[in-house]
């Protein structure tokens, strides 16, 4: 398998160089220049197979002969094996039609685990093999930097520099990334929004010889490789409940549009899936584009599902190249609108290619709050407020088109011991921490503060990266 880049305008790569270098060198996505394809006999071989044994079957096609089936085997099994419920990603039903899929019993407890523990594991192997250093650069809004740290951490041949908002993530959040106590992470708070952040590491990128110099690779969700691991939630849930023969929608808290387009890619290479509902928060610029094809960032508010406060849905751009016919003029050109007026409008077929599979809505605060207590009240079960997201708009959308979604699971995304303040707010429980985490606030925080400016960022790792 080869990966193009939605923009046209670099060489086609492999796996493993769209691993290591996560953005093109023309700011664009890497995509896989084709779609592998699962019949309904090969979905509903899934059955009873173990969540790594249909992540294997799943990416055998994508790592092409980056990895031998062996090594790729190995690898899922290890990766999963950090995950404490056997099921890794256990479902739990909440209505008659309704399901959450719990994708938070990773280390970190988020669903970027589940990619990320994986991507640890391909980097060590393909640096080894390559006899290389890498320097990873990411910018999160909370979850991504402990997952990644999570992942890499005391990997040899990786060092890692995280930015991440100061001030503006949980105190979870931070503790988990602050606290690995290993020599190849760095984190560092910026002044300024997740935004900011995600800003300043794609200008980082754009640096041809600074990239080249430290051996830039970067673990957002804008690296091909953590999209295709979550495509595997999709498949393994999805054959649970009693797919291929069984009418599925999906819900999916959404910031960067990563997650959901993992849905996207589970439906085009064959898993039947009905509706793909993205639900965001007040910061609702996915929302918006998907309701009337504008895509406009405002100011970024700050939610209780602070992963999800941003104004900027990198991942969008792969739905555009795909929506298009993958016309890479028709990216750049609506990527230079953006660059130039901030946004942009899609052309009408185009947004009307999206509409029959993509829907959306948005959660209010207080619909989030209200949905946390109601869940609690009825069923002792506490949810996130990223997961509440989700919950309320996969219940609007059923309201409103029951006949078409047929059995909604929504995605879990966060452990509701990450947002402790929220969950107390709303329902008066406070959500224990699991056992290995319980000394989570006594370890020791380390961490740089930055002013939100790529010079003083690159000035920064500069002085810390092991150049290679
Ligand atoms: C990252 C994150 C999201 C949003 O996922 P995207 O892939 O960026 O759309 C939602 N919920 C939680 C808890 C997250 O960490």
């Amino acid at each position: 398998m080869r990966y193009c880049s939605t923009r046209g305008r670099a060489p086609s790569v492999s796996f493993e160089e769209a691993l290591l270098a996560g953005l093109a060198p023309d700011g664009g996505l890497y995509m896989p220049e084709e779609w592998p394809h699962f019949s309904s006999a090969d979905i509903a071989r899934f059955k009873g197979q173990s969540f790594a044994a249909i992540a294997c079957a799943v990416l055998s096609p994508f790592v092409g002969d980056t990895f031998t089936d062996g090594e790729l085997a190995e690898m899922c099994e290890h990766a999963f094996a950090n995950f404490t419920h056997p099921a890794v990603a256990p479902l739990r039903q909440i209505g008659d039609d309704e399901w959450i899929l719990e994708l938070f019993h990773g280390p970190t407890l988020a669903f970027k685990d589940v990619a990320m523990q994986l991507l640890g594991l391909m980097f060590e192997k393909v640096l080894a093999k390559r006899d290389q250093k890498l320097t990873i650069i990411g910018a999160t809004s909370g979850d991504t930097g402990g997952a990644a740290i999570e992942a890499l951490k005391n990997k040899a041949r990786l060092n890692v520099f995280i930015l991440h908002p100061e001030g503006k993530i949980s105190a979870v959040q931070r503790k988990i990334m602050t606290t690995s106590g290993a020599a190849n992470i760095f984190n560092i708070a910026v002044d300024g929004t997740f935004d900011d952040c995600q800003s300043i590491v794609k200008t980082l990128f754009g640096e041809r010889e600074f990239a080249q110099n430290v051996a830039l690779g970067g673990v957002n969700s804008i690296n091909w490789a953590r999209i295709a691991i979550q495509s595997v939630y999709y498949f393994a849930s999805a054959v649970a409940l009693g797919a291929p023969d069984r009418k599925l929608s999906y819900c999916v808290p959404t910031g960067n549009f990563g997650d959901i387009f993992a849905g996207f890619v589970a439906h085009k290479m064959g898993l039947p899936i009905h509706r793909l509902c993205a639900a965001t928060n007040q910061n609702d610029i996915v929302h918006r584009v998907l309701q009337t094809g504008d895509y406009q960032p405002t100011k970024v508010n700050a939610t209780t599902s602070p992963s999800m406060d941003i104004q900027v849905a990198s991942n969008f751009e792969r739905l555009i190249f795909e929506m298009s016919g993958r016309d890479s003029d028709q990216v750049r050109a609506l990527m230079a609108c953006q660059k130039q007026s901030g946004g942009f409008t899609l052309p009408k077929t185009l947004f009307e290619k999206m509409s029959p599979l993509f829907t959306s809505q948005m959660a209010s605060e207080k619909e989030v709050i209200v949905c946390m207590k109601e869940h609690f009240e009825s069923s002792s079960y506490l949810i996130d407020p990223h997961t509440a997201v989700g919950c309320v708009v996969a219940k609007k959308i059923a309201d409103r088109e029951r006949d078409h979604t047929g059995t909604m699971v929504t995605l879990s995304t966060a452990h509701p011991a990450k947002f402790p303040e929220s969950v107390v707010a709303a329902t008066g429980q406070t959500p224990s921490l699991p056992k290995s985490m319980e000394d989570l606030y006594d370890r020791p925080e380390v961490m740089s503060h930055c002013a939100a400016d790529p010079a003083a960022i690159r000035a920064f790792i500069l002085g810390h990266a092991q150049t290679v």
